[in-house]
């Protein structure tokens, strides 16, 4: 990859990435001050734009009191209620802003680590931001452009759909970025194979799901493999990263750096080289911080990203909990603001008869949750060592049509290597601390 190839990449598709990178380069050597000032300027825009313009922001607004033209201090936002993920499941439709209605939005949604599919828009302005904080945020760990790597990724729905495309095979050899599917990797002969394409294509490095390149570490060690050529970096990013893991990796592939972002909202914080700690890409989106949960200090994060005003998500609760860095913390040329520990997306992982995983999350990819109306809420379930209950709450919009999309996706994914039992039901209670699980072990209770 390089700035040219940004360039034509972003003429073929009608972004413009380059130049949200330049600007956001610019303000990471920038004085505090001016930072501020950018952020505190587009942080008005937004809320201007979404009092005149969002009829749900006009409403909440009015109703709690707050006056966008008045706004002098980002104190003052913490009037407006959170945006939560059950406003994005029944509002949705009211967050797409007046003026933004007839043009060209890309539709998205998430199951996130919390099982409650959402659905959002983004513009080609968002999603431009949205890739170039990304590329600023890989540039912390000591990425850099010219390096080739391996994205290790993806369920069978994005790679059968997504990924044989000319235009993702085109820019997989533009930006010398190539893919792995990711969900194959339960299977001894797809970590071979991996192992085998990093040896033979010399990757810089490789990034993808936190639990993949753990199992693959795990079985590097397990058959005593090692590269002769050893790769740069890790980027891990989708799933908490444990330090086990981050040890696992570092021992047998290469220095772990993490990364932090979610589907509504790419590209939050990264993991930095010089001072260990993550950086928030503070000219992309507005982090706050609710009260503090535990004795460890993790927090509710509430998000705002700074360039979607085609669907303006104003401190967005996505579930997630993190360590703000406060105290002691050592110096760091860079100014963006600071994260200790993203603490809150717990490893969502299934151990099949066969030894196995399954990564419940990169099942219900953005893909399927895409074709399904009507799921409302899952729960994967392991009542025995051979069966899993599937809970689904759905609403009156989910057909037997979509029963048959999760039949058959299930069935392709599973292939026969645990049972299944699709149940839909009323309910899913909360567990005793209060968060939603997303995976129930019952073997181990
Ligand atoms: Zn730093």
């Amino acid at each position: 990859m390089n700035r040219i190839s940004i360039l034509l990449s972003d003429i073929i598709r009608g972004q413009n990435t380059l130049h949200y990178l330049r600007k956001f380069e610019r303000l990471s050597g920038a004085s505090h001050e001016e930072a501020e000032a950018y952020r505190m300027e587009r942080l008005r825009e937004l809320l201007v734009h979404c009092e005149r313009n969002v009829p749900f922001y006009n409403n909440r607004f009015r109703e709690c009191g707050f006056s966008a033209r008045e706004f002098s201090s980002p104190d003052q936002l913490k009037m407006i209620p959170p945006l939560t993920r059950q406003d994005l499941q029944d509002h949705w439709h009211e967050i797409v802003a007046a003026n933004y209605r007839d043009r060209k939005l890309s539709a998205g949604s998430s199951g996130g680590s919390t099982g409650q599919p959402v659905f959002y828009r983004k513009d080609s302005r968002a999603t431009s931001a949205g890739q170039a904080a990304h590329l600023l945020g890989w540039s912390l760990s000591g990425w850099k452009m010219s390096m080739k790597g391996l994205h290790i990724w993806g369920n069978p729905t994005t790679v059968n759909e997504e990924w044989g495309r000319i235009s993702s095979r085109l820019k997989a050899r533009i930006y010398r970025h190539h893919k792995f599917p990711a969900y194959t990797l339960h299977d001894g002969s797809r970590l071979r194979d991996l192992y085998d394409m990093i040896c033979r294509e010399r990757y810089d490095f490789i990034d993808g799901y936190t639990n993949a390149i753990y199992h693959f570490a795990e079985y590097l060690k397990s058959n005593n493999l090692s590269f002769s050529r050893p790769l740069k970096y890790v980027l891990t990013t989708a799933e908490n990263l444990h330090d086990f893991q981050r040890k696992a990796i570092e021992d047998v592939i290469a220095p772990v750096y993490d990364t932090y972002g979610c589907s509504e909202i790419n590209s939050i914080a990264y993991e930095c080289c010089k001072c260990g700690l993550y950086h928030v890409i503070d000219p992309h989106v507005f982090v706050e911080y609710g009260e503090a949960l535990d004795e460890f200090g993790n927090r509710e994060l509430y998000v705002t990203d700074l360039d979607n005003f085609a669907f303006p998500m104003l401190r967005y609760r996505n579930g997630d909990l993190a360590i703000p860095a406060e105290g002691d913390v050592p110096d760091c040329p860079l100014s963006f603001s600071r994260l200790k520990a993203i603490s809150g997306r717990e490893t969502d992982m299934i151990t099949l008869p066969d030894g196995g995983m399954l990564s419940v999350p990169s099942f219900f990819g953005s893909m399927l949750l895409k074709k399904v109306n009507g799921l409302k809420q899952y729960q994967v379930e392991k009542v025995s060592e051979n069966m899993l209950h599937i809970n689904l709450v759905t609403n009156e919009r989910f057909t037997p049509a979509d029963l048959d999309t999760i039949e058959s996706a299930l069935g392709e994914y599973l292939n026969g290597r645990i049972g299944y039992l699709i149940r839909t039901v009323d309910s899913i209670d909360i567990s005793k601390s209060g968060k939603f699980r997303l995976v129930i072990d019952r073997t181990r209770q």
